[in-house]
């Protein structure tokens, strides 16, 4: 790895949500000179601050390593961003258009645009692109680009390749996957640019730099692979990857609702088929299914390029559906139980979409909350980082807060887990049981011990065990 002082790449990175700042602060500690650009203002200056306005771990830390040790800086002046950028990394957003059928991608085409407004003659300047788009959207920018330079008149020639450089981290874990990747894809035909991304990924590839002491490097972890492809295929890899695996866990929902039915128990159907390398045992926990910013954009954008060839993917589809039912399993277990809902305190456990991050974008507990309100349930949530947020966004959410998860217990008629954090797996039950008005747990992640909880008195289900 480069020691400070060496000259490192210098990068830009268009965009610091949660890819963005995760890619500027990874490079600035492995000793590249990082500029993040982004047009909230707000965002920009408490990054200057050095607070990082969302949860995930670490990600603070390393941010004001960086700003300490001057390989970071974050400014919403795109001249300044770009001027002595080598390699520029888009990583803006790319939510689901408002109708629901495609991809917004005005974040990326206005990026696009402004940088082609502002870049000027000079060395090369690769221009990557991180954000999940659909595939064909390379093409797509390097045109954006052109039209933002054309504005420019006769700036002189100005020398830039597009490549694309999908990103696989999972929220919660964003600086280890960065830092440990399974594999780096680069999608590019030029040599210059294939030459100056693995450049810089060298550390990662090698894994050839002294790790954060917070973030050991994992056991036997040794050289990344590289996969060098043309921008198309590496676009699909990014949806293919991720259908892949939002199809795996809506795999197990099927089977686990099969299990519901005949009494078998998915825990151990999964390490059954899981122990086989050809399936392997993860992403085979059953539950509510998927939900978070990612799997259900992509998966629906990967049908949406499907059927623009005329080609109905029927498998995605299913997958899709399966998973959107899923969620409701326990709003059926509780009516099971309760037999109705109706005036019934339901406390809910977790508002993210997962453990370890305070993102609510495409959280199942939105959904479950709205439909126990709609049954006249009287509901009330409780999430470790989550609740700040959630009353900030969904204002409208019928719901009440709790302190603690005791608190949450109290007088309840049922809780239903919906977020598995420690906290709550780690919790006391037996005091939870004692503060319920009727001991009911709806485990809608399988991670709590059935036994242990049916001998404290609980009426406990699960999903398919
Ligand atoms: P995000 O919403 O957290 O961050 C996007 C940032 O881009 C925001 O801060 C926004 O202000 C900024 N932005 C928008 N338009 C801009 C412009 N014209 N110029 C500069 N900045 C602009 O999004 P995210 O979760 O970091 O995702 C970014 C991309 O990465 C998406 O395409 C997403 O699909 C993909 N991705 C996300 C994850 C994940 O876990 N979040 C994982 C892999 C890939």
């Amino acid at each position: 790895a480069l020691k400070a002082g060496d000259d490192g790449v210098k990068v830009t990175v268009i965009g610091t949500g949660w890819v963005g700042l995760t890619t500027a602060a990874v490079f600035a500690f492995l000793g590249n000179d990082v500029i993040g650009y982004d047009v909230n203002e707000k965002l920009i200056e408490e990054l200057r601050a050095g607070r990082v306005p969302f949860f995930e771990p670490h990600l603070e830390e390393l941010t004001r390593e960086g700003l300490a040790n001057r390989r970071l800086s974050f400014t919403t002046d795109i001249g300044a961003a770009l001027s002595t950028a080598e390699i520029i990394f888009l990583a803006v957003g790319t939510p689901p258009a408002p109708d629901g059928r495609g991809v917004e991608m005005s974040f990326v085409s206005r990026a696009a645009t402004v940088i082609g407004e502002n870049l000027r003659p000079g060395k090369l300047r690769v221009v990557v692109n991180k954000s999940t788009v659909p595939v064909g959207s390379n093409g797509w920018v390097d045109s954006f680009i052109r039209q933002g330079l054309a504005q420019q008149g006769d700036a002189g020639p100005v020398d830039f390749v597009v490549a694309s450089n999908p990103e696989f981290l999972r929220e919660g874990s964003a600086i280890a996957d960065t830092l440990y990747p399974d594999r780096v894809v680069i999608g590019a035909t030029d040599a210059r640019a294939i030459e100056a991304l693995t450049r810089l990924y060298h550390p990662i590839l090698t894994q050839d730099f002294t790790p954060p002491s917070f973030l050991p490097r994992p056991a036997g972890r040794g050289k990344v692979p590289l996969v060098v492809v043309d921008p198309v295929t590496a676009e699909l890899i990014k949806y293919a990857a991720n259908a892949f695996l939002a199809t795996k866990i809506s795999f197990i929902n099927e089977i686990a609702n099969l299990c519901d039915f005949v009494g078998a128990n998915v825990k151990d159907v999964a390490r059954g088929i899981g122990l086989d390398h050809r399936i392997g045992e993860a992403f085979l926990n059953a539950g509510i299914g998927w939900g978070g910013s990612c799997f259900p954009k992509d998966v629906i954008a990967l049908i949406r390029e499907a059927e623009a060839y005329g080609y109905e993917a029927k498998l995605l589809k299913a997958a899709y559906e399966v998973n959107a039912a899923q969620r409701f399993v326990v709003i059926r277990k509780l009516q099971e139980v309760l037999k109705t809902v109706r005036g019934k305190t339901i406390g809910i456990l977790g508002l993210a979409f997962k453990p370890n991050t305070d993102d609510l974008r495409g959280a199942p507990a939105l959904d479950i909350i709205r439909k126990l309100g709609e049954l006249g349930a009287i509901v009330r949530a409780y999430d470790p980082v989550a609740m700040h947020r959630c009353r900030a966004e969904v204002p409208d959410l019928p719901a009440s807060y709790a302190n603690d998860i005791y608190n949450l217990a109290t007088g309840a008629d049922a809780l239903v887990l919906v977020t598995e954090w420690e906290e709550f797996t780690q919790a006391n039950w037996a005091d939870i049981a004692r503060l319920m008005r009727t001991p009911v747990v709806i485990d809608g992640r399988n991670a709590l011990n059935k036994k242990y909880l049916e001998g404290l008195g609980f009426v406990y289900r699960g999903v398919g065990v």
